[in-house]
């Protein structure tokens, strides 16, 4: 059964973890994350972006899914089924079709409005148990004329959203969606740890996951991030065995472009990057 993300993650900051939500766009995907969680005792969130959302054929689709694998693959472990960046009305959907956590990303909006829809968003969810992540504006990507500072909050506006109820907090402390430049200036620790401060329990969410350096990772889950987000890095290791396969002329011999044979290496793929992280976010046994 889909758990909400709350006491996963409650836990997860009390012990000094991180919990890895891992974004999945098929069925091999879900299935490489269940199964890698199931095997080393490891809470875990399934991502899902609303564009992944509609690629499944809807968020009742993927509920249908998720919850399918959970009882055929008999999983132990907390799972939670977490909208990624949702709208207003995605996530509204979302907590109707049966997700057990969602994010509202409202960063864009005015501080005002953001707390308007998240207010609403946290009254809703919380009829049904639901956890809600919320995001905290940047205060823009380039500081003293250097791009590559990447988003950073206001820590008092952190505190704000914080105060409504949110379950779990997104704040950019300089990290970045997608592959960092060159120039990257490394993630801010100064405005972590002054978000910490502000916020004291909040579990704390990082996103873009994907090429901060270990010891990174590990100091700002010392300062109270409890959720990581990892997407590029289990694209680019299905994408990178998906093509040695293929080069290989593997599909080529036998019945070697059975769609079963075709995605394995990439399956395989995707469950090595998760065990990584999960080692590294220190959740495995955690379950
Ligand atoms: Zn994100």
């Amino acid at each position: 059964m889909l758990v909400s993300a709350k006491e996963m993650l409650n836990k997860a900051k009390a012990g000094k973890y991180a919990v890895g939500q891992f974004n999945i766009n098929n069925l091999e995907w879900t299935k490489a994350i269940l199964l890698t969680a199931e095997e080393l005792k490891s809470p875990v969130i399934l991502g899902v972006s609303e564009g992944a959302g509609k690629y499944m054929c809807g968020y009742k689709t993927v509920v249908g899914m998720v919850n399918g694998m959970l009882e055929s693959l008999k999983i132990t472990v907390p799972v939670a089924l977490h909208l990624d960046h949702g709208s207003y009305d995605g996530a509204l959907a979302c907590i109707e079709a049966g997700f057990s956590s969602v994010m509202f990303d409202g960063s864009h909006y005015p501080i005002e409005e953001n707390v308007a829809k998240t207010t609403e968003l946290i009254r809703i969810a919380g009829e049904k148990g639901i956890s809600v992540e919320a995001e905290v504006g940047a205060i823009g990507g380039e500081e003293d004329g250097v791009i590559g500072g990447g988003e950073v909050a206001d820590p008092e506006e952190c505190k704000r959203i914080a105060d409504l109820g949110v379950t779990m907090l997104a704040a950019g402390i300089g990290n970045i969606h997608g592959k960092y430049p060159a120039n990257w200036a490394g993630l801010n620790f100064d405005v972590l740890a002054k978000i910490q401060e502000l916020t004291g329990e909040m579990p704390l969410v990082l996103h873009g996951g994907t090429g901060i350096p270990a010891d990174m990772i590990k100091r700002a889950i010392s300062l109270g991030v409890s959720k990581i987000n990892v997407n590029t890095e289990c694209q680019l290791a299905f994408a990178d065995a998906t093509r040695k396969y293929i080069e290989a002329g593997k599909d080529l011999e036998g019945k070697g472009f059975d769609p079963r044979k075709l995605l394995a290496p990439g399956f395989e793929a995707i469950k090595a990057t998760v065990k990584e992280k999960m080692e590294l976010f220190g959740s495995v046994g955690k379950a």
